[in-house]
């Protein structure tokens, strides 16, 4: 059994599996980093440069949490999936399966927008994260230096939970603190798209998260999609052009590229449209698990959201379906029932809505933060438990 990424969704799949398995079953885990990477925790960028990007509070050691069971680790990055031959290839060889979990996540989509890949920032990844939060700090040395009362100007493209989150972060953050006495408060902006800002989220979410970023002094702008992305300016689908030190892509995500040419059914942005069981059709003993798969309820109709939640939730079902296939037995649907949905913003603040009831400030941060310690403390126990 093998299985393709460690993230929440490939690793929660083969810490199943080796709970579930009576007789030991061994499944080679295998991820491109030595490390889970807490990706839902990414946008603490003021936290990471005031670390000096030491990420091991962003991380968890593999080798440690998977001692003592029977999930053996293999560093190697996936190249290629061959569903003729059962075999994966990897960077430096190749692995065969018998049955498999495809759990590569997702990657940022640019949608062909000149300039953005090259020119704007990331949260989505742990480098991209380091590597802003380097740059947010430099940016903040130099504006010591800034004529006047100018202040470095910083844009947040998209308006979803992760440009929300990443924007009132940077908006809170002390960065006297992280860069100096000298540092200027930059000036933080959040351009939202097409789709409307926290789109699906509940009303009173939304208007508690507005009224937040309005008091910590982001500037949301409204409707306009990014057209190009130039050195120090960001042009915007009304013509004009708006000028920032730093850009950050937090637009949107799609399959990665060796996902997306699998010749399986894909869904949007490159997803691999699963089966009520997560099995990909066509390939018994396949599956795809987490952001890598879409996956229509069949109650509601609805695409089960690319949340770490979500993966989470899948992930047990496809370690028993995975199992299932092993002995022959048949095969159960998954079920998605979402927990509530947390929204952090920024220093102390957030806001969520747990079973219809909405909460924000103080107590929703503490149980954001709850919630992401029991989520850490339980992949370290071998049972990665749901996350908000
Ligand atoms: C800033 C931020 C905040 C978020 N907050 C929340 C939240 O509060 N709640 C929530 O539920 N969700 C949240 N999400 C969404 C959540 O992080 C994703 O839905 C979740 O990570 C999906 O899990 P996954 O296992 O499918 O993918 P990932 O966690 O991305 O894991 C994929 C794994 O595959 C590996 N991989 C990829 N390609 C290769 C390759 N070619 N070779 C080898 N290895 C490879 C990667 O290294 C990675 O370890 C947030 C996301 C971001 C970016």
């Amino acid at each position: 059994m093998v299985v393709l990424g460690a993230g929440y969704a490939g690793l929660s799949v083969a810490q199943g599996v080796a709970r579930r398995g009576r007789d030991r079953i061994p499944v080679i885990l295998i991820d491109r980093h030595p490390v889970h990477v807490l990706r839902t925790e990414l946008y603490e960028v003021g936290r990471l440069a005031a670390a000096g990007e030491d990420a091991r509070s962003w991380t968890v050691p593999l080798a440690r949490v998977l001692e003592r069971t029977s999930v053996e680790f293999r560093q190697g990055d996936v190249r290629s999936i061959d569903f003729d031959h059962r075999q994966v290839e990897l960077d430096g060889g190749s692995v065969s399966f018998g049955t498999l979990a495809i759990c590569l996540g997702s990657v940022a989509s640019y949608y062909g927008v000149p300039g953005a890949p090259e020119l704007t920032h990331q949260v989505y990844r742990l480098s991209g994260a380091q590597r802003l939060a380097r740059e947010l700090k430099e940016t903040e040395v130099r504006s010591a230096q800034l004529p006047g009362e100018a202040r470095p100007r910083v844009l947040v493209i998209g308006g979803g939970s992760t440009g929300t989150e990443l924007a009132a972060e940077i908006a809170t953050t002390d960065w006297r603190k992280v860069s100096g006495p000298g540092a200027r408060p930059p000036d933080v902006f959040l351009l939202t798209g097409s789709l409307p800002f926290l789109a699906g989220l509940p009303p009173k979410l939304i208007a508690r998260a507005r009224s937040v970023l309005h008091r910590v002094g982001v500037t949301m702008i409204h409707g306009y999609n990014v057209t190009r992305v130039d050195p120090s300016r960001v042009g915007i689908a009304d013509g004009s052009e708006l000028a920032c030190d730093l850009a950050v892509w937090c637009a949107g995500l799609e399959a990665p590229k060796i996902v997306r040419e699998l010749p399986v059914p894909h869904g949007k942005a490159g997803r691999i449209a699963v089966g009520p069981t997560l099995e990909v059709p066509g390939v018994p003993g396949v599956f795809a698990v987490g952001d890598v798969a879409e996956l229509r309820d069949p109650e509601t109709g609805s695409v089960v959201p690319g949340t770490a939640q979500a993966a989470i939730a899948e992930a047990r079902t496809a370690a028993q379906n995975l199992l299932a296939r092993r002995t022959g037995v048949p095969l159960v649907p998954f079920q998605y029932r979402e927990r509530g949905v947390l929204v952090a913003l920024g220093r102390g603040a957030a806001a969520g809505a747990v079973r219809h009831v909405t909460i924000w400030g103080s107590p929703a941060a503490l149980l954001k933060r709850i919630v992401q310690r029991e989520y850490a403390v339980s992949v370290e126990r071998g049972e990665a438990s749901g996350l908000l």
